[in-house]
């Protein structure tokens, strides 16, 4: 069998079917292996989540992921992981990282190939796939290539910096496969420059806050966000960038505190300081003087109370229209991708043509940030990687 990418789905896949008894070529057009395993997670690679669930993805189907990650958890990957002896430790809301560095993970699963005595071929540009009696046959740098079995696992189209491209979607397209519009997803979200010019110089401000897409799917996210010169970032705006389509609204609440007018109108009783002060509390200097303007020189005690929950609706209700997105060279994922509707939903293969899979990021199946991405990149490849070992028995 022939497995094309290898990456995070496809060296897992590769590493499982050949464990199992199958001959697995994979192929590579890369020079480094697995970039973005290298450069994820700040280079500490956010391998898994404790957490994973199907609701933490994305889909036109959502219920397709549901199989293949119960075949594969992320107890599983963490097993493998101190099989190896490497450290981790978890960071954030079930999010677990490389104690030192994502060499490691590509260090074990490299092995993982080696020991299941996968033959590399890379870097090798594959030229063309046609279907022949019997399987696929593959025009490549390295020569013509033929097996009965062919995975598609060269990821998506984000980060082409390190080497990611559409291969996998021209591929669903070559073979008459659906192809759910792919886009941009965990991008930070840009704005009109006009618009933005009055915040843009609160660049380097994060905060905490609550974001939703208004009038959009009812997901909301408290997580942190960041002001940028030409928008928003931070993990609560990745988060949603994932569900936002253009056009739409985002409905922001800069201080997620239930109760707040209440709070602020019993705290402005003899405040003898200006608003922008007693914001501070709250927020960021330059946030609170920047919102506030003027008026935040005032004393809090000579506001109305009538103002002060203006002010506050203003704050947990702020609206605002994204221009676009930071687009495919800063996004962490492509979202949509081969439709699920084409596969099988336990081994990934097409439905009618026999032995051909798509697996990883490549599928219509976005994670959220947070090391998801990742565990559907590992239990995709096992799921396929099981059902390719299995064909040896037939
Ligand atoms: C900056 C960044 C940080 C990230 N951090 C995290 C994180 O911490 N946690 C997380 O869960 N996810 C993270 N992700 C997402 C995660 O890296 C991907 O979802 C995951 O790698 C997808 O696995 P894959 O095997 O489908 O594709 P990839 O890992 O991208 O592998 C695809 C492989 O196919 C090869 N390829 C591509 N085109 C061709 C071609 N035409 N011919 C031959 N080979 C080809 C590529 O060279 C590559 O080796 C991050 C992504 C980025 C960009």
């Amino acid at each position: 069998m022939i497995v094309i990418g290898a990456g995070a789905a496809g060296m897992m896949c590769a590493a499982t079917a050949g464990a199992g008894g199958r001959e697995v070529i994979l192929v590579d057009h890369a020079t480094k292996l697995a970039e973005k395993i290298r450069i994820s997670g700040g280079g500490r690679c956010n391998f898994t989540n404790v957490n994973v669930a199907p609701e933490n993805f994305i889909s036109a189907n959502p219920k397709f992921c549901r199989t293949v990650l119960a075949g594969y958890t992320p107890q599983d990957f963490i097993k493998l992981v101190k099989s190896y002896g490497i450290a981790w430790h978890e960071k954030h809301r079930g999010q677990l990282f490389c104690d030192e560095s994502s060499e490691q993970i590509i260090a074990m699963l490299r092995k993982e190939c080696d020991r299941a005595r996968v033959k590399w071929r890379m870097p090798c540009t594959v030229q063309s796939i046609k279907r022949i009696i019997g399987g696929f046959e593959l025009g490549t740098s390295a020569g013509v290539l033929r097996s009965r079995d062919l995975v598609i696992a060269t990821g998506g189209t984000a980060v082409p910096q390190v080497g990611a491209t559409d291969f996998a979607l021209k591929v669903a397209t070559q073979f008459g496969i659906e192809v759910i519009e792919p886009r941009p997803a965990l991008v930070p979200l840009q704005f009109d420059p006009n618009v933005w010019q009055p915040f843009a110089h609160l660049a380097g401000v994060a905060i905490e806050a609550e974001i939703a897409v208004t009038g959009g799917p009812k997901q909301r996210f408290v997580e942190d966000m960041l002001f940028t010169h030409r928008g928003l970032s931070g993990p609560g705006i990745l988060q949603i960038s994932s569900y936002w389509r253009p056009g739409q609204s985002l409905a922001i609440n800069l201080l997620p505190t239930k109760g707040l007018a209440q709070e602020l109108i019993e705290l402005k009783t003899g405040a003898k300081q200006q608003a922008s002060t007693v914001m501070s509390k709250y927020w960021p200097k330059r946030l609170a003087e920047q919102w506030l303007g003027e008026s935040g020189q005032r004393k809090f005690a000579e506001w109305s109370d009538k103002a002060i929950r203006a002010l506050v609706e203003q704050i947990q209700n702020w609206q605002v229209l994204p221009s676009g997105t930071a687009g495919l060279r800063k996004a962490e994922v492509m979202a949509g991708g081969v439709d699920t509707g084409a596969l099988d939903q336990r081994t990934l293969e097409v439905k009618g043509i026999e032995g051909l899979y798509f697996l990883g990021e490549a599928v219509d199946v976005t994670g959220w940030l947070g090391g998801y991405n990742f565990q559907w990149a590992w239990a995709s490849g096992v799921a396929c990687g099981r059902a390719l070992a299995a064909r040896t028995r037939d």
